[in-house]
């Protein structure tokens, strides 16, 4: 990699089509990609399924306990070529984008410790540059110094029925409105929690997307690559 390997921040709203942009950029230019919510995601499918959530409310003492034991990765599916989430050595990629995970992960994604140890993760995925990392606070906590911060919007209801599509295709479900309600409801939560709330960076650049196509957008990104490395 030569030296202006650089870090590309991608914050935003949930469902506003961050990593579908930051996939396409990684794949163009050779970098890494990391879906930093999938992590918060398998967390909490971790969560659901040991029962550490109950009536909306996370047990974390024994999520404490339990941190050591839950090891996150990535793969690509060499038949579809698609990077994969795996929990404890298990592909979880489907399971934690169901509306299960989706309704608790906001809970899971405000607790200190687990913030803190996936925080830890992210920034050794990044030690080496040549990455492209979408979330919600990549740009302000993760990696504050990185070249080029993104910080994207939609409206609640364009996200929704991208959300729905994305469903649908993989042959679930959707119902839109609830899709709406919740993520609204995860906008709300990730806004105010206390440790590192969505927020744009100051010097991240913000692109509204509600009104471009996906070659528009992805050729958006590229240009602002292209223009932060010419500056380096
Ligand atoms: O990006 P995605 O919608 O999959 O993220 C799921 C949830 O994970 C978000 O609603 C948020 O609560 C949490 N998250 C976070 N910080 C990140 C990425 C995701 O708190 N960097």
């Amino acid at each position: 990699m030569d030296n202006k390997s650089i870090i590309i921040a991608i914050d935003g709203f949930s469902s506003c089509g961050k990593s579908t942009m930051a996939k396409d950029l990684a794949r163009r230019i050779g970098y890494i990609y990391v879906d930093s919510g999938a992590m918060y995601r398998a967390v909490t499918l971790y969560c659901l399924d040991n029962r550490l959530i109950n009536d909306g409310v996370v047990d974390t003492q024994r999520l404490a306990s339990a941190m050591g034991e839950i090891v996150i990765s990535f793969a690509n599916n060499p038949t579809s070529g698609k990077q994969e989430t795996y929990l404890n050595g298990v592909c979880v990629e489907q399971e934690i984008r169901n509306m299960r995970v989706s309704n608790s992960v906001s809970l899971v994604s405000q607790i200190d410790f687990v913030r803190e140890a996936l925080v830890a993760q992210q920034r050794r995925l990044g030690e080496a540059k040549g990455i492209v990392m979408d979330g919600r606070d990549i740009g302000t906590a993760v990696f504050p110094d990185a070249e080029l911060k993104i910080f994207v919007t939609a409206s609640a209801r364009t996200r929704a029925e991208r959300r729905a599509a994305e469903m649908q295709a993989a042959g679930e479900n959707a119902d839109i409105d609830a899709i709406e309600r919740n993520i609204a409801m995860r906008d709300e939560m990730d806004m105010t929690r206390k440790i590192s709330p969505l927020r744009k960076a100051h010097d991240a650049i913000e692109l509204d997307n509600s009104r471009m196509t996906i070659d528009e957008q992805n050729a958006w990104l590229l240009a602002r690559y292209e223009e932060t490395i010419a500056r380096l």
